[in-house]
């Protein structure tokens, strides 16, 4: 199968985990092999509400079997949850254009930046991915590839809690280290003429490792961009729909206002739709210098798979679940750490959380490989999991937001197995 997805699809085209998986069914919390075999799955942020969740199915098949067209016809079932989604968001944030992934969202929202401020500057940190457009890929400091930056990115440091600079104490110097740098790349982008269209973040960091952040370090960020006259574009791929627990938005959680919102991935829960939300004044900006229109993004069976996921969030009491099994699992994993010598830093918020593989005996060292051989052990022990972070050694948990009290001590249990062994 490996042979025949190389012939196919070409060379370098990645999986998950030394031996790929071969999923056929999804349910629930649990994903199942070729060969019948039932994995936990502590990894996936794409089948939001739960794999095959009943309500998006349903809600999926009804309206194809409607109705599924051009999004340049008028359809209510795009309005009403156009309307839905954003009565999730400050009053502010009253508008949005509808696209089929974060990538597009993410190249839309730069379009706007630039349109509304005149510039061109755009700033995003050094360890990131923020999709695959010609335009936002420019941005991406995370996977290799054969461009190189353009002259009018720049970009200021990932922080990182746990691997301070020389010097820090603790994350407020890593915070004040990393605005500093904010001042230096504003200065430069304007010294260079590009001046400054805005700073495009993901508000808890989440490819850069979901450090912890002193509290009101984004707002700082965001206030000094504006300053320079430029806008904040907050990615919300990954916490966004309730992630964090509590908050639906993860800049919510961390408490800083963007100025634009990109979101994708949870969105549908597996069926392709993402989003901008942004102010009236700039999509009016926007729109009235460009005639933007997507076939696919807000087609009417989209529409209704994003209302079934808002409505199983509610219905569900997702938001809380995330606050209540994240903070449970968390706790779980903070007691293994105590006991491993190799486990380090656990860190986190809802059901998006880790902990740090480390050398034994030495301070804060990153063990990338004990981690990747870890991540193999728990997939060969029926979990599924993933890797994150500037040094790729910190456990990436973040399951189906549906993950129960029970999940979470499967997970503890294999966790502690595939642990002993290592
Ligand atoms: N932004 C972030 C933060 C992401 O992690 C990703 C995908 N991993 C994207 C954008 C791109 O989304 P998509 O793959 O739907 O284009």
């Amino acid at each position: 199968m490996m042979a025949r997805r190389e012939r196919l699809l070409g060379p370098n085209n990645p999986t998950f985990y030394d031996d790929p998986v071969h999923f056929v069914r999804g349910e629930g919390v649990w994903l199942f092999d070729a060969d019948g075999r039932r994995y936990l799955d502590a990894y996936n942020n794409v089948p939001h509400v739960g794999h095959c969740h009943p309500a998006v199915v349903e809600a999926i098949s009804r309206q194809a079997g409607q109705l599924n067209t051009h999004s340049r016809y008028l359809h209510d079932g795009v309005l009403d949850y156009a309307e839905r989604l954003l009565g999730t968001f400050h009053r502010s944030l009253s508008t949005v254009l509808f696209t089929c992934t974060g990538s597009e969202a993410n190249d839309v929202a730069l379009r706007m930046a630039r349109s509304i401020t005149g510039k061109q500057g755009i700033i995003v940190t050094d360890f990131t991915y923020h999709g695959n457009t010609t335009a936002v890929m420019e941005l991406a400091t995370l996977l290799p590839r054969e461009d190189g930056f353009s002259s009018h990115i720049r970009t200021i440091p990932a922080p990182d809690s746990y691997h301070l600079e020389p010097g820090e104490v603790d994350e407020r110097d890593m915070a004040a280290r990393v605005l500093a740098h904010l001042d230096a790349a504003i200065a430069s982008l304007e010294d260079a003429g590009h001046g400054v269209a805005g700073i495009l973040i993901c508000p808890i960091f989440a490819n850069e490792g979901f450090p912890n952040l002193p509290p009101g370090f984004v707002d700082r960020i965001a206030k000094a961009v504006r300053r320079a006259g430029g806008v904040v574009i907050a990615d919300e791929v990954q916490p966004g729909f309730g992630r964090t627990g509590g908050a639906m938005w993860g800049h919510q959680y961390v408490g800083m206002l963007p100025d634009i919102i990109t979101m994708g991935k949870p969105m549908g829960n597996g069926h392709p739709i993402g989003g901008v939300v942004t102010t009236q004044d700039i999509m009016h900006a926007f729109r009235s210098k460009n005639l933007y229109f997507n076939t696919f993004g807000s087609n009417p069976v989209s529409c209704a798979a994003g209302m079934a996921v808002l409505d199983v969030i509610e219905n569900e009491g997702l938001l809380q679940n995330a606050a209540d099994v994240g903070a449970y699992a968390k706790e779980k994993l903070t007691q293994l750490s105590k006991k491993f010598g190799f486990l380090g830093d656990v860190r986190g918020a809802g059901l998006f959380f880790g902990v740090e593989f480390i050398a034994p005996g030495e301070t804060r060292k990153a063990d990338k490989k004990l981690a990747k051989r870890a991540v193999n052990l728990m997939r060969e022990n029926g979990v599924i999991m993933g890797l994150i972070g500037r040094k790729e050694n910190l456990f990436k948990i973040r399951p189906p937001m549906p993950f129960s009290r029970s999940n979470a001590d499967h997970l503890d249990e294999v966790m502690r197995h595939v642990f002993s062994r290592l």
